[in-house]
């Protein structure tokens, strides 16, 4: 009985090992796809009254409706507003 707790105990070693050396081979090709996902290039939305391609990070937001709607400026989202 002994003996069977120990096989596992190596397998179990070992598996860790397997593990930790795929992991290291993963970094070495590019990273892990936190990192990947980090350098991907920033989504875009489209502002709906003047037509322009904003990212929602800098852009002025307008919540309606469970809806978010992105626009370039105060201007685009007062006259959205005005219109909805
Ligand atoms: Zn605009």
């Amino acid at each position: 009985m002994t003996r069977v707790l120990l096989i596992f105990a190596l397998i179990f070693v070992l598996a860790w090992a397997f593990w930790r050396f795929v992991d290291g081979i993963i970094d070495a090709f590019g990273g892990t796809t936190k990192q990947r996902r980090k350098a991907a290039p920033m989504k875009l939305v489209r502002d709906p009254v003047c037509g322009t391609f904003v990212a929602p990070k800098e852009a002025f937001a307008f919540r309606t409706g469970g809806e978010t709607h992105y626009f370039c400026s105060v201007e685009c989202r007062e006259s959205f507003r005005k219109s909805a």
